[in-house]
């Protein structure tokens, strides 16, 4: 029988983890199948558990439940137990495991697939939610000048300045708090783009900036990619690398296996045109 993995989210019929998963299964020679699964808004803990008791061996976890996630897991792995957010649950003893590997799957990308080193950087990081929460730490520790965190909320971004002052050096607002500032990395992990629009930032912002990079992926550059290129942002980045990187991290913890990444995200930016 074929071991079962699901991404869990509301909603999820969008999502591209099944494709990508399959794709490394294959790569690896994995006897596993991983599917995309609905859950209501009301109801992740008991879609989860309906799962586990299908004897289901892992979840990938996305909006909006990665803070719901954290809270069901009865072991955490540092940076989700630091980030208090987690993308990835695997079962396994009775146990459920929960883990966080978007904030090295952004660094992977950023890094090592678009050739721009975080260190020393201005970094102007939008949105307080599960991903945003799942990149502070793994950003800082590749050490930037600033890490600034701007949320429509301003009072989660200072919640989360709070959280991860100890490791670096981090400033938070509302979006035009940072408007007379510049930033070399500006990273938009608001779920703004999936009702097609963007966060309020001036245009000003972008006046030095390498990369700008969105972590929601689409056929169209999002709003903010656009806004990004027009204001002066030097390159601009998708989240299909992220996803990538983050999924094969994933894998890595379910199946003790690393699969390779490039001819991944070649074959599902090759499905865009
Ligand atoms: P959450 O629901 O946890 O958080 C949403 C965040 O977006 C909050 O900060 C919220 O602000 C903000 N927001 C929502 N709508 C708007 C808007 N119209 N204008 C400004 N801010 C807004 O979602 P996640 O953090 O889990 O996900 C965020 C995005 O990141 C999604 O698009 C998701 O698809 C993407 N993602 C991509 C990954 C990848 O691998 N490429 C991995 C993880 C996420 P407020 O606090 O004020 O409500």
């Amino acid at each position: 029988m074929l071991d079962s993995y699901a991404i869990i989210g509301n909603p999820v019929s969008h999502s591209k983890s099944p494709l990508i998963h399959t794709a490394f299964a294959q790569q690896t020679s994995q006897a596993m199948q991983y599917v995309a699964l609905l859950a209501p808004l009301d109801g992740f803990q008991a879609t989860v558990q309906d799962f586990r008791q299908r004897d289901g061996k892992g979840l990938n976890v996305t909006v909006p439940f990665k803070l719901e996630a954290y809270q069901l897991a009865t072991r955490l792995t540092e940076r989700a137990s630091i980030a208090q957010a987690v993308n990835t649950l695997k079962f396994e003893n009775g146990e459920i495991l929960g883990d966080n590997t978007d904030g090295i799957g952004l660094v992977r990308d950023i890094e090592c697939n678009l050739g721009i080193a975080i260190a020393g950087k201005r970094v102007l990081l939008m949105g307080a939610g599960g991903a945003a929460q799942g990149v502070i730490l793994p950003l800082l520790q590749r050490q930037p000048a600033l890490l600034a965190i701007a949320n429509r909320t301003p009072e989660k971004a200072a919640a989360l300045r709070k959280q991860f002052s100890t490791y670096g050096n981090i400033a938070a607002g509302d979006f035009m708090f940072f408007t007379d500032e510049h930033f070399d990395i500006i990273i938009n992990a608001t779920s703004a783009s999936l009702h097609n629009t963007m966060p309020e930032l001036h245009s000003s912002v972008f006046t030095h900036t390498l990369l700008a990079y969105d972590m929601m992926y689409q056929h169209e550059p999002t709003p903010f990619l656009k806004f990004a290129r027009q204001h002066g942002a030097q390159q601009i980045a998708d989240g299909i690398g992220m996803l990538v990187e983050q999924a094969a991290e994933s894998f890595f913890l379910w199946r003790e296996i690393r699969p390779q990444t490039e001819s991944v995200i070649m074959m599902l930016k090759s499905k865009r045109h």
